[in-house]
């Protein structure tokens, strides 16, 4: 009988190979940057065409190679970076498999000039499909410069299963960022055709990502460092108020080498947690350095994915480090309810804020001297409705609350960047005394108050400063049981299904502490008989409802606590919107309680609630 196996010609296993490792132009140019930032290289230059598909070109100015190893480079398994099996386990270098330019060379034409530091010659050498068709000495610069020509040229399957030249092109754009972020310290061009689209000077992570992308992540980065002794994490998050719609810049590095990790992802976004909606997505440059032999990056051909042997102190790392860095820089709001354990001695509103909503005439639904009072909803225990929400809100309180002294410490922290920039990014409160304000503080678009300042103007945004007002007014009458109720003239029945029912049930307490007054009226149905005083219904069916349903949303999508959700749900339910019309009175109580928050920066869901727009920054429009 006939032996009928045999080893397959290398160019056959080549591009099988190749199959693997060269996808798209994006992953070609993948192989050759991190083997030109592996031979050393500290300036390199991209330069393709037509999306990568004509020409893919990376000139570095490495170590360069000698004319045999100029032409072994080629043959597969053929590497400098690993002798032995354990070095697969100390990999420090991109590369290592020694597949990559064989592969790609499988596939494509491929012309390459190199010259070791200190010969007088290199070496010039073109493959075509594992061909060598030309090598020969030449003069050339010190480095390594290679063209991979016409990608697939002999797989048209390949070929024609490459994506529109966009697609491709921000492919290999993605990975471009990748290896740049990685190695800040060397400089990057990057060129198509003869439209350059990145020249990136070497210099620190924060200047690396300005330069890549854009002069808006200025402001917006927080560094983020957390050192363990197995784990170390560092590099920045963005702001949440800079969180997108579209994902795209979360970026992980593990020692240095771009992976991809949704369970890591998920630690970041965890910590932003209540910060932001959950449809956005965080910018984050995080750093990860670990022992090598505490990884497993061999998992994948394309090296993005990874094993940890200790996944979750990983993740619980990365989430402190994210977490901390928040915290450090005045960027999350006081969201974490055991923070406002103290918030009933510490607030100095308090008083003010009684009688902001006739305490004298309000009815406490915890005091046992009232429960009989209930059948008689006319009394005079019950606060007049006919008195319009925000005439309570505003009672007693037009104009500026006078600031203590306490406060205006506080209020100095309220920085609008990170620590860096403190001297000049302080919010020093200027108002002009109330008095003097007539006239200075307008609306716009039926959505922006707009308050001068000595200093500037203040532009808040209505809806998302009424929300954190009211949110931390929630809290502090949930923690005190203070919330005061307003009558119900014609108490509505609302009918449940169980669940909402029990869930009602379940938050009862805390319904009460705000002022809601409920009653049990048969099964699954409950009797509305009082609301929160301060706050303006014509519908209070469709109030409760509407709590109900943000409670849920609240409760699940972010897992907040119960008075978190509860806080949140009805500041959401009853602020301002865009479009209410407000009078001055109105506009200035908002400044003023806006900034007697503790959080004045954010809204419930990271968003800012005012800018500031200061001389110096409208003088910057002007610049001749
Ligand atoms: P690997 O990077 O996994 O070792 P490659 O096929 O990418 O495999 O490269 C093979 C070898 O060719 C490398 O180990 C390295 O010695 C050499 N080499 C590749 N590119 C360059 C370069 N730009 N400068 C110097 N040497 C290079
Ligand atoms: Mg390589």
């Amino acid at each position: 009988m006939n032996d009928i196996i045999q080893l397959l010609p290398d160019a056959i296993a080549n591009q099988i190979a190749a199959g693997e490792v060269v996808q798209r132009p994006a992953s070609a140019l993948k192989e050759l940057l991190e083997n030109a930032v592996d031979a050393g290289g500290t300036q390199i230059q991209v330069l393709v065409k037509e999306a990568g598909k004509m020409l893919i070109q990376v000139i570095d100015n490495g170590k360069g190679m000698s004319m045999t190893d100029a032409r072994m480079s080629f043959e597969r398994h053929a590497t400098s970076k690993i002798r032995t099996s354990e070095d697969l386990f100390a990999i420090r270098t991109f590369g290592f498999r020694g597949e990559a330019l064989a592969s790609i060379a499988a596939v494509a034409q491929v012309e390459m000039k190199t010259r070791q530091k200190g010969e007088e010659l290199g070496t010039s050498i073109h493959i075509e499909g594992s061909e060598v068709k030309k090598q020969e000495l030449t003069s050339c610069p010190e480095g390594t410069n290679i063209a991979v020509k016409n990608l697939f040229f002999n797989v048209p399957a390949r070929r024609n299963f490459l994506k529109s030249n966009p697609v491709e092109m921000r492919h290999l754009v993605e990975e471009f960022q990748r290896v740049a972020l990685s190695y800040p310290e060397v400089g990057f061009s990057f060129k198509q055709h003869d439209m350059e689209l990145f020249n990136l000077n070497p210099g620190k992570l924060s200047q690396r990502i300005v330069g890549l992308f854009g002069k808006s992540y200025q402001g917006q980065l927080v560094a983020c460092l957390e050192e363990t002794p197995h784990l170390n994490v560092k590099g920045y998050i963005g702001k949440p108020e800079h969180a997108k719609k579209t994902r795209g810049e979360q970026f992980f590095f593990v020692n240095n080498r771009y992976i991809k990790s949704s369970y890591l992802h998920h630690a970041v976004t965890h910590a932003f947690e209540g910060l932001m909606s959950s449809e956005m997505h965080p910018f984050y440059v995080l750093f990860l350095e670990i022992e090598p032999s505490h990884i497993d990056i061999n998992v994948h051909p394309t090296k993005t994915e990874i094993k940890f042997d200790d996944e979750r102190t990983v993740y619980a790392v990365v989430r402190s480090a994210v977490k901390q860095a928040l915290g450090a820089h005045n960027v999350v709001p006081t969201l974490d309810f055991s923070l406002d354990v103290n918030f009933a001695e510490n607030w100095k509103y308090n008083i003010e804020d009684q009688k902001e909503i006739g305490r004298e005439n309000a009815f406490r639904p915890d005091d046992p001297g009232q429960e009989n009072k209930y059948k008689t909803f006319q009394s005079s225990s019950f606060q007049r409705k006919s008195v319009s929400g925000w005439e309570q809100l505003f009672e007693g309180n037009v104009g500026l609350p006078e600031i203590e002294e306490e406060r205006k410490e506080d209020i100095d922290f309220l920085t609008f960047s990170s620590k860096a920039s403190e001297n000049s990014s302080k919010l020093g409160l200027e108002f002009p005394a109330p008095s003097e304000r007539t006239g200075l503080t307008f609306q716009v678009d039926l959505n922006y108050i707009v308050a001068q300042m000595s200093s500037g103007l203040l532009i808040i945004e209505q809806q998302a400063a009424h929300e954190r007002i009211l949110y931390e007014r929630y809290i502090r009458q949930l923690g005190q049981a203070s919330g005061v109720s307003q009558q119900c003239l014609f108490p509505p029945h609302i009918q449940l299904s169980a669940a909402d029912f029990a869930l009602v049930m379940d938050i009862k307490e805390e319904l009460q502490s705000l002022g809601f007054v409920l009653t049990e009226f048969g099964k699954d149905t409950l009797l509305i008989q009082g609301v929160p005083a301060d706050i303006q219904v014509t519908n209070e069916k469709s109030l409760f409802e509407g709590l109900l349903e943000q409670y849920k949303h609240f409760k699940s999508e972010l897992s907040l606590d119960k008075r978190e959700s509860l806080a949140r749900s009805l500041a959401r339910k009853s602020s301002i919107k865009k479009g209410n019309r407000l009078d001055t009175s109105e506009m200035e109580t908002i400044v003023g309680q806006l900034f007697a928050c503790k959080n004045p920066n954010y809204g419930l869901s990271g968003n800012k609630t005012f800018i500031k727009l200061d001389v110096q920054k409208i003088q910057s429009f002007f610049i001749r």
